[in-house]
This record gives C-alpha cells, structure tokens and sequence, in this order.
C-alpha cells in the first residue's frame, strides 16, 4: 500500500477525527497510486496516521476508513471492514421499537460512500464514492453474512457517483433477477409499505423517524394538516393516535398512492389526500378560511449552495406564514428544514421574522432532529442536516 504525504501541520485535523483530507492538504502522491485505491496517509514527517481511499478527481481527494493505530501491519480488509461494519450494527441494536432502520451512515460510520437501510427483510445498500465502489463485493458479502437478509437490493443513483467517474446503478442483487419485493415494515406498531425502487432516498424517511413519534402527543381530538406528506408518515401517526381528521398534501402521485395503502393497511379512516404543489394549496387553503389544529411542514431541501440560500429562506417564510395563519389558536406547528446550509440559527430566525410580520405570538415547545440512526459527524456541522422545532401559536 502507497502512502500519501500531507503537507506539514495537516495531520491534526485527521487525528481529531475529521474524516477528510483535501486536495490542497497533500504534498505527496506517488505516481503509482490509481484513483480508488486504499493508501496510507501519513503525516509531513512521514509517520502513518490512517487509512483511507484516494479520487483524485475529487476535491476530497481521501477519505479516511481507520486509523493506523487501530490496524497492524499487513492488516486483512475484509476482517477490519467487518468490524466496522459489525460495530454501526450493534451501534444501533438498542432501537427496538421498528424493523426499519439505518445500519451504516456514511462517514458517520467512518465507512465513507456506504449507506445501509434496512426494511425489514429487505437491506438496501447506496455507494456513493469510487473507493467504495470498489470494494463492493467484500462489503455486500459480509452484509449478506452478517444479516442474512431475504433480500438485497442496491440502490446507487446519487448525482455524486457521476463526479466520482461511476454510473447510477439500481438493481436486485439477492436474490438475482426477481423483481423488486414490496416491503411492509413496522415502526412503533404501525405498518408502513416500503416501496425501494420508486420511493425517495432507499424508500422510506427513516430520518423522521422519532419526530413522527412525538406527534402523538398533540393530536388527540385535532385535525391535521401534513404538508409535504410523501407516503403519510405524519398524517398515519396522527390518526393512530386520535386525530379527527388528516388532509395530506404532496406533489407526488406515487407517493400519494402509498399514502393511501398505509391508511388502510393500519385500518384508519377520515383521511384525505390532495395531490398538489403545497405552496399552491395553502394559498387555496387560506382563501377558503380553512384552519387545523396541528401543521406539519416538512418540504425536501430547498438549498444546496450558498446562492440558493435567499430563495430557500423566501420559500421557508411563504410556508410559515401560511402555516400561522392555517393554525387555529393554540394550535401546533411541527416544521423541518432539511436544507445544509440552513443552519438552525437561520431555521429559528427566519421562522420568528415571520411570526412577527404576521403579528403572530408563538411559542418554542421542543427541538428536534434526525433520528440517532444517523448520526452527525464531528467537525462537518453541514452533516447535523435535519432541524426541527414543535412551536404553538398563542
Ligand atoms: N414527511 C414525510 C417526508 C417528506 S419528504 C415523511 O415523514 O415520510 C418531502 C416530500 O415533498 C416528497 O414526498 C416530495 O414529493 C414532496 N414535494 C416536493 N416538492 C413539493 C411541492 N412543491 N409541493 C408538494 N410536495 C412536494
């Protein structure tokens, strides 16, 4: 194994546990590394202090897999990436409560490019990285090993995988050619139908996960209105636990028709689905003088770049001043961003700017974020992604 050598002074990060290493940080590739390979990364005076996988196509031109210190010489891949793999497992066997959750997370998992959710019987596994691309078969092997899952599906359609040189790839890989098993999976006693070929993401918000629990608290006796619904998530939990009525709202065919199922799959009645683009229909909502107890506003990222962050903020003011003028008084707001680079500072700002353009008074009654499956990564804040607050209005 080649070593890369960084420049002086570039060490500490990756010591601390930043899990990337930046082309303007390194001094020295020998000629003989190929983009892909595993290399040593070792300090300006040439001490190795990790493992990790070169793109030097890439920006991040390594991502770290291990520390030396943790490795012998000679070290065997497949037996330390089924440690790791083995350690995000067991890391997330105290959630009880579902048969849906995710195993790997990327970086989050110093397993960088991999993503693995698992549906029930279903594992479906994400590769994001040529690194990791490349050492596919050893990690769906132990995957296969470890979990003996029914099925194994991959889904590998990130736009990233075109920088990294790789094409999309979505297919069944266990068992081979059988077309694509639809997935009912169980999350706090409530079924939910998985589809991992059409749905967003691997299939299913499992990132939401403990925030659609917590609206059990605020909708007995209430009515709902989930913005943004995608397969129902909010508005299933809702009538599960007593709401009168739930009007979902998503732009998405498919998803609606998932929406559907899930309802009658959990015998819950008083639902309806409006299949529009939200900003279109709260402004409906508003003219007919309609109002809800509960709103859910949880839109997908509206940001990604610096640039896009004033229109972002524009869209996240038009959907709370609707929302606040929806709300009945005392009523509930449960809204999200999941934008990167919408920081909660900004998220809290924004949604307190508009309450008081609205002559609206609120009040903050919980934070929320991403479910403990996915975790952050220390020293990249963007990767602490999904923001939430539960406000009422007073
Ligand atoms: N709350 C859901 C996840 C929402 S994901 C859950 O817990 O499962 C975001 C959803 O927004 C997707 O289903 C997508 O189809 C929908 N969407 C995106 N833009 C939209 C728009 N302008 N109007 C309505 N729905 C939209």
């Amino acid at each position: 194994m080649e070593s890369i050598i960084l420049k002086k002074g570039k060490e500490e990060k990756i010591l601390s546990g930043h899990p990337w290493v930046y082309d303007n940080e390194i001094d020295k590739i020998p000629l003989e590394c190929k983009n892909g390979d595993i290399v040593y990364i070792a300090s300006g005076n040439l001490k190795k202090i990790a493992i990790g996988y070169l793109n030097k196509n890439s920006k991040i031109t390594i991502r770290i897999l291990e520390m030396v210190k943790n490795i012998k010489d000679g070290f065997d891949l497949e037996a330390l990436l089924r440690k790791k793999i083995k350690t995000a497992i067991k890391k997330r066997e105290n959630i009880k409560n579902t048969d849906a959750k995710r195993l790997i997370f990327s970086e989050a998992d110093f397993l960088p490019g991999l993503i693995v959710d698992k549906y029930a019987e279903m594992i479906v596994v994400q590769i994001t990285t040529l690194g990791m691309d490349k050492i596919k078969d050893v990690i769906i092997k132990i995957l296969d090993e470890e979990l003996n899952p029914k099925y194994i599906y991959e889904k590998s359609i990130s736009e990233v995988r075109l920088k990294e040189g790789l094409l999309k790839i979505e297919r069944m890989i266990k068992p081979e050619n059988l077309k694509t098993p639809e997935i009912v999976i169980q999350e706090n006693g409530i079924k939910f139908k998985v589809y991992v070929d059409k749905g967003s993401k691997t299939g299913f918000y499992l990132d939401q996960r403990e925030n659609r629990e917590k609206i059990k608290n605020f909708v007995n006796g209430k009515s709902v209105l989930d913005c943004f619904c995608y397969t129902g998530g909010f508005s299933v939990y809702a009538l599960k636990y007593g709401a009168t009525k739930s009007t979902g709202i998503d732009i998405s065919e498919d998803a609606l028709k998932t929406a559907k199922e899930n309802m009658e799959i959990n015998n819950l009645k008083n639902f309806e689905f409006i299949k529009a683009d939200v900003f279109d229909e709260l402004s409906e909502l508003q003219k007919k003088k309609e109002n809800f107890d509960v709103i859910v506003l949880d839109p997908p990222p509206f940001s990604k770049t610096d640039k896009e962050k004033q229109k972002a903020i524009k869209g996240y003011e038009f959907l709370h001043n609707a929302a606040f003028n929806l709300l009945k008084k005392e009523g509930i707001l449960f809204t999200f961003s999941c934008s990167q680079n919408i920081t909660k500072e900004d998220f809290l700002k924004l949604i307190n700017k508009t309450a008081a353009k609205s002559r609206i008074f609120i009040k903050v009654i919980d934070f929320l974020t991403q479910a403990y499956d996915h975790p952050f990564i220390k020293n990249i804040p963007e990767t602490f992604y999904l923001k939430g607050v539960i406000i009422k209005k007073i």
